[in-house]
Formats: C-alpha cells, structure tokens, sequence
C-alpha cells in the first residue's frame, strides 16, 4: 500500500511552554510554504503532530522540502486506512515486507488515542506481530532492538501505519527567534553562518559590501546566488548591497596599509549595525573563526568590535574549515562560494596585514576619515533586493 500520508515529528517546541501554540503555528505555516508547489497537499496539526495528507504525490520530492524546514525531527511516511483491525493487519505485513534485507527483526507499536476502539493495544501488538510473523517467516520479533519497528496509531475513524523515522534538520522553526543581519561575502564560511543562525530559528537578511568596479558584477551575483540557496533554509530573506568603493579608496589613501583590513572591518560592522538598527534586527552574525585568517584573530576582534553595541554572533567560530566546508556541501552554497570572482577584501590585501592590531592605533586611523558622511552615505546609497524561494531555475544560474 502506497504511502498517502506524512507524520511529522518536532521536539524542541515542546519545551517552549507558554509559547508553544506560536512556535507550532510558525512551523505549520512554514511547512505549508515549502509545500505549496504540490497540489492537492494539506497540513493540519494535531495532537502533538503534524500531517500532511495527500493522495496522487511521489513522496522523495516532499521529504526533500521537507529536510529544509528547520524545527522538523523526524519524518514517517505512514498509511492512513479506516480503522479496522483486517486493513491495519494488512497494512503493517505490507510495510514489512517492503523493508530491504537488512530488516530482519521487527516489533509492533500500537497505541489508542481512541478508547472507543475495541482491541487494546497489547492484544493489538499480539494479534499485528502475528499476523506478520505467518505470512512472512524470515523475520523475527526482537523487542529490545528490532532493525523495523512497526508503529500503529488509532486515532478515531482513521488510522495510521508506519515504519522507522527518517531523521529531520532539527532545529527551531524560522522566525521563531527575531531578525538578524548576516554579513554576506563570497565565501565559503558566512553562508554556512547564515544557515546555522536560521536553523536556530532566526529570520535573516543579509548584508554585503560591494566595491565596484574593483570588484565585478559577477562577484555581487555570486553573492546574491548564495543568500538564494539560503532561501530554501530561511524563506524570503532580504539582501542590502552597501556600496564600498568610497570608502575603501579612502582608507586607502589615508591608513596604515597594515591597518587597512582591521578600520575596513570597523566600518563594516558600523554599517551593519546602522542597517540592523533601521531594518529592526537584533543581531549581526559573521562567518568569523578564530585563527583562520589575520583578522580573526582575538586581538583583531578586539579592535574590530569596540565600534559596535549590537551582539555580534558567529555561528562557525567553533569549527574547523573542513567541517564549515562539508556543511557548505551539503546545503549547496559551495559550488557557488568557489567560484573564483573577487571579494573588496581580497582587492585591497595588504602585503603585510597587522595580525594583532592595536585598538587605539585601529582608531586613530580611523579617525583621519570622514567615517559619518562615509557611513551616512553608503547607507542611504544600499540597494535593496529582496529574495523569495520560488525564483526558478533559468533566473538562479546566471553564470
Ligand atoms: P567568508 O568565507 O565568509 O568570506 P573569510 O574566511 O573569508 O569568511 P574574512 O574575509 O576575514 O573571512 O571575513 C570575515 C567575515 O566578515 C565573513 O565571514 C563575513 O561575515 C564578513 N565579510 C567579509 N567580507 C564581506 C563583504 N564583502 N560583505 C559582507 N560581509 C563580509
Ligand atoms: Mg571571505
């Protein structure tokens, strides 16, 4: 029998206490977006649960929406049959005999929502088990730690039954957690930043710093591409493109070349807090990770983040690259992240960059540019553009 139905697992919410009922109605709505593009597709909750229910759908498409909604635990494509003893017996055998041979003990789980159905649910575990174990020998029952277990539920006029959960991404559902603005390069590390902050339930949008002509238009859609691919993960998300050039010309001229990165680095963070400020985000979250590069390292956070009030989160300062580059794969920004066009960093590497700025040098350079008329104007000079998931295919690849 084919699956027509979905059972959804969240756990964290649970927790959520009092607010509980918002968190469940995000998710549900949440869901409901990714699924839209199907047709005849509904989501309802229920006791603890979501369904979607569905009739003519292959189910591989809507599980791969569904690993993308953060808040999600598990997943079990389930029958759903009238609640009979005969249909749920046939039902079960079905689904163990649609396991591959590496299946060979099973269990049944039953329970009964539903008092008002005849059969407990031990005699329930008695009578499915057996009926299993007479029409398909090779398996065996194992209670303590079966490969399959059998999960019945009666809930009222209709029942369901499935098998062993496909794990979900976890995490809290988008939006749950209040706004943040991500600074958004090029690079491997702030998308996978980006992704770990929504998975924590945060609505983002992102910033980035454009230099042209020093940097081309090519490396700006390279960048409006990755905050694309996060969309999956993190709905519409807004992308505000600061305009650079200025002043990245003026620290040029005017600063210590070994300072360059730290004062462009306080600029930008004094940006990104007027934008979070002006778009109501409360935090800026960074691909920073200590060590990895000159200006990551605890002095150079020093120096850099004394400008700014607002808390700045970095999501992968735990991590080493190869772990930030595997979780990159796996959510589909690094093809994009390598593509080799230049960042307004890269541009203007110095030879020698301090890798332990002083903060009152880091200021005093700063202090030879006109920072609030640069500051004002490339806030007012950002371009906005505002991303949705359902951009489709030919628009996404530009290159
Ligand atoms: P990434 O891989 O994210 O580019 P990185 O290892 O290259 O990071 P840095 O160049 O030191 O590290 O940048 C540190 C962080 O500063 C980035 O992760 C990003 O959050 C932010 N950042 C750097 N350049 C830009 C830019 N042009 N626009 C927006 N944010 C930027
Ligand atoms: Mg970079």
């Amino acid at each position: 029998m084919k699956s027509n139905c979905i059972l959804l697992r969240y756990g964290e919410l649970a927790l959520k206490g009092k607010n509980k009922a918002d968190f469940e109605d995000r998710l549900v709505n949440n869901i409901r977006a990714k699924l839209e593009k199907f047709t005849g597709v509904s989501v309802t909750k229920m006791r603890g649960r979501i369904f979607v229910e569905f009739n003519d759908q292959a189910i591989e498409p809507m599980i791969q929406e569904l690993s993308e909604v953060f808040g999600l635990v598990g997943f079990s494509p389930a029958v759903r049959l009238d609640s009979e003893i005969e249909l749920i017996q046939k039902a079960a055998l079905e689904l163990a005999e649609s396991q591959g041979p590496e299946v060979r003990t099973f269990k049944v789980n039953s329970k009964r929502a539903d008092k008002r159905f005849p059969i407990g649910s031990q005699e329930m575990n008695r009578r499915i088990g057996g009926y299993i174990l007479a029409h398909s020998p090779q398996l065996k029952v194992d209670v303590h730690n079966p490969d399959l277990i059998v999960h019945v539920e009666v809930r009222g006029k209709y029942s369901y039954v499935y098998g062993n959960d496909i794990p979900g991404p976890g995490g809290l559902p988008v939006g749950s957690s209040g706004r943040v603005m991500l600074l958004l390069s090029g690079g491997i590390d702030s998308p996978v930043a980006g992704y770990l902050a929504l998975k924590r339930g945060v609505e983002l949008q992102a910033v980035h710093f454009h230099s042209y002509p020093f940097t081309s238009e090519r490396a700006k859609q390279k960048v409006i591409d990755l905050a694309q691919i996060l969309t999956r993960f993190g709905g519409r998300i807004r992308l505000h493109v600061v305009p650079f050039t200025e002043i990245q010309t003026e620290i040029n001229k005017h600063c210590y070349e070994s300072y360059s990165i730290t004062v462009m680095r306080r600029i930008m963070l004094r940006i990104s807090q007027e934008l979070a400020r002006k778009h109501k985000a409360l935090a800026l979250v960074t691909g920073e990770s200590l060590g990895q590069v000159a200006s990551q390292t605890l002095e150079s956070m020093n120096a850099i983040n004394e400008v700014v009030q607002i808390p700045v989160l970095r999501p992968v300062i735990g991590m080493d690259k190869q772990e930030i580059m595997a979780i990159a794969k796996r959510i589909g920004t690094y093809e994009t992240s390598i593509l080799p066009y230049e960042d307004c960093c890269t541009v203007f590497l110095p030879k020698a960059p301090k890798t332990k700025p002083d903060r009152e040098v880091a200021a005093r350079q700063e202090a030879k540019l006109d920072t609030a008329r640069l500051i004002r104007e490339a806030v007012e000079g950002t371009e906005i553009i505002d991303l949705s998931p359902d951009r489709n295919e030919e628009e996404f690849s530009y290159f």
